[in-house]
C-alpha cells in the first residue's frame, strides 16, 4: 500500500509539473508511471481538473488487460500509454501534452530538425514524427491505433535515443526511465521546437552538421559518455 501511495503521488505531481511548467492548458495532457515487476500502470484520471486532483484519484490500470481499479475511469490516452509500455520495455514513464510549439510542427506533419547542440545533447536527430491514421484506425480504437502508430515509426529506432514523438496532426508524447524524466523531455522536445521555428524563420534550414551531432549525443549518452559530475572518465 505504501509504494502504491508513493507512486500515485509521484504521478499526481508529474502531472502537476505539465500545468506548473505551462506544457499543458486546462486538461489537455496526462502524464503515467509504470511498475513493470506487478504489470501495473498509474495515470491521470479523464476529466478530473487539475487543482482539485488527488493522489489518490491517481488510476491503476492492469498492464495486460487494460482494466482499471476503482470507480474513476483513466485518461482517454491509455491504451497509447499501455501500448508503448509493452513495446518499449526500457521505459518507465510516459507524458502527453498539446505544447504549443512541438504541437504546431505536429499539426504541420513536419519532424523538427536538429538544428543545434541543444537538441543534439537529448535526441539523435530530427524529432520523429508518425505518418497519419487511416479513417479506419481513427473510427475503431483510436487510442490504440496512435499507439501502434508510434511503434510502427520507432522501428529500428531506440526509443531512449529519441525520447519523444510527434503523432501527425495532434501532439507530442516523451518517455523517458522514470515519469520525472519524461516530463524533463517534454520541457526539452518543447524548447527544441520552438528554437527549431525561430532558426529557420531566421533563413536557417540546414542543419547541424553530423559530426556535431554526434559529439554531442554521444558525450551524454553514448558508451564512452563523459558528461556530469557521476563519471570518472
Ligand atoms: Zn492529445
Amino acid at each position: 500500500m505504501t509504494l502504491n501511495n508513493e507512486i500515485r503521488k509521484r504521478v499526481l505531481q508529474a502531472n502537476l509539473d505539465l500545468l506548473d511548467l505551462g506544457l499543458v492548458c486546462l486538461t489537455w495532457g496526462n502524464a503515467s508511471a509504470v511498475d513493470r515487476q506487478r504489470g501495473v500502470m498509474w495515470i491521470k484520471p479523464s476529466g478530473i481538473e487539475y487543482n482539485s486532483m488527488s493522489a489518490d484519484q491517481i488510476v491503476e490500470v492492469d498492464l495486460n488487460t487494460g482494466e482499471h481499479l476503482g470507480n474513476l475511469k483513466p485518461s482517454s490516452d491509455t491504451a497509447t500509454h499501455l501500448s508503448l509500455y509493452k513495446h518499449f520495455p526500457d521505459i518507465g514513464g510516459i507524458v502527453h501534452t498539446h505544447s504549443s510549439m512541438a504541437t504546431s510542427w505536429a499539426q504541420a506533419c513536419l519532424e523538427i530538425p536538429c538544428m543545434g547542440t541543444t537538441h543534439a545533447d537529448h535526441f539523435n536527430g530530427s524529432v520523429p514524427l508518425t505518418r497519419r491514421l487511416h479513417p479506419e484506425e481513427i473510427k475503431d480504437r483510436y487510442e490504440h491505433h496512435t499507439g501502434q502508430l508510434i511503434i510502427e515509426r520507432f522501428k529500428g529506432i531506440d526509443p531512449l535515443h529519441f525520447p519523444g514523438v510527434l503523432v501527425a496532426e495532434h501532439g507530442p508524447f516523451t518517455w523517458g526511465k522514470t515519469i520525472q524524466d519524461a516530463v524533463t523531455h517534454a520541457v526539452i522536445l518543447e524548447e527544441i521546437a520552438k528554437m527549431a521555428y525561430q532558426t529557420q524563420l531566421l533563413g536557417k534550414h540546414e542543419p547541424i552538421q553530423k559530426s556535431l551531432l554526434e559529439k554531442h549525443f554521444q558525450r551524454k549518452h553514448g558508451p564512452q559518455a563523459y558528461y556530469g559530475q557521476n563519471n570518472n572518465t
